[in-house]
């Protein structure tokens, strides 16, 4: 008897000492909440389209998920609170900004920002030509709303938690966790109007898998991205204006025209099959080169390498081709592009290493 008081004190130290340090172990996490479904509240709980996005607080969002506080000591901010459909270049470069002071800080080894689903794959590639840390930073997002029946942004927010704090993650760019699944912010996109299982990157691969509480990674992105580019957004308070236009049968040069009289300083041609150019087109886009505005031919069909002198003879119309990138996020580096150079043989050779 008399002994079992200092053993159980001296065990409750222990236990409390055993806290502590896997406490301070633990790793750091700030979650950037910026809108989106995974923020948004339907009317019922049947409610899967039709609801609202962005109302739901970073707070609530944490609240939501007592299971983070085992992967991570997690912070939140609120950085906006939006449907990412009304996402600008001023909000990306504030975002990126926030993340590059937070990554520089030693007290926070991961960035985990939520978002709307249907520009998270621009959100995502931005800021992997713009981060500057190896740390990890993962978006993440939500097909239905929080207040749906399996409601997917629980899971989904418990994931990129994981996967911010696991050192694995480390270097291998911008990434998105969505679904059970790792993508690279490069190549990923949404696939889907409104199924869960939204987020894909066919054919080049997705980087891995979510499974009992750990990321799997099966494989990495070669192209460079965060430290490894040449983009530095600490001083830009704007981007050059960038803007896409469609291919389809019966397209004529409208777009294109509009595009230039609004000042373009970049054009996006989606085009049709291997970004091929209809005739009616092609002289409105020799004469945005003419004005020195930098054509980039893209494809509209979301696969493949679009081939360099292939459908259009790129060299004699001073055009660039997109690689493999969706016209989407050709615009993003095409902006980031022209923030360096004008030179239409630069801008080439960035498509062809980010
Ligand atoms: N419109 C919503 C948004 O992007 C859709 C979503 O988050 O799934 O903010």
């Amino acid at each position: 008897m008399l002994y079992q008081k200092p053993a159980r004190s001296l065990l409750a130290v222990f236990g409390l000492l055993f806290l502590m340090a896997s406490a301070a172990q633990a790793a750091n996490v700030t979650i950037l909440a910026t809108g989106g479904t995974i923020a948004g509240t339907g009317a019922t709980s049947t409610t899967t389209v039709g609801y609202t996005a962005a109302t739901v607080g970073v707070q609530r969002l944490i609240e939501a998920v007592p299971e983070l506080a085992k992967v991570a000591n997690v912070t939140g901010e609120q950085v906006f609170q939006i449907a990412s459909e009304n996402m600008t270049n001023e909000h990306w470069l504030t975002l990126a900004k926030r993340v590059n002071v937070l990554l520089a800080q030693s007290s926070v080894d991961g960035i985990v920002i939520t978002h709307g689903t249907d520009t998270l794959e621009e959100t995502a590639y931005f800021l992997h030509l713009v981060v500057k840390s190896r740390k990890p930073v993962v978006l993440v997002g939500a097909m239905r709303p929080s207040t749906a029946l399996s409601a997917d942004g629980p899971l989904n927010l418990y994931n990129a938690v994981l996967l911010a704090a696991s050192p694995e993650a480390r270097g291998k760019g911008v990434l998105v966790a969505m679904g059970d699944q790792i993508h690279t912010a490069r190549d990923v996109s949404k696939v889907n109007t409104s199924t869960p299982d939204a987020f894909r990157t066919p054919e080049l691969g997705m980087l891995g898998y979510f499974q009992g509480s750990k990321a799997f990674f099966y494989r990495q992105l070669v192209r460079k991205h965060t430290v490894e580019t040449e983009f530095d957004v600490s001083a830009l308070a704007s981007l050059p204006s960038v803007e896409i236009v469609y291919g389809y049968a019966n397209v004529g040069p409208v777009a294109v025209d509009a595009y230039m009289a609004a000042g373009a300083k970049g054009i996006i041609h989606a085009g049709v099959g291997d970004g091929s150019l209809a005739a009616k087109v092609v002289p409105a886009l020799k004469a945005a080169r003419a004005k020195g505005a930098i054509v980039v031919r893209a494809s509209r069909v979301g696969q493949g390498i679009l081939a360099r002198n292939g459908e259009a003879n790129d060299v004699e119309l001073d055009f660039v081709v997109a690689d493999t990138l969706n016209a989407q996020k050709a615009r993003i580096l095409l902006m980031l592009a022209l923030t360096k150079t004008t030179s239409s043989k630069e801008i080439q050779r960035m498509f062809y290493m980010y």
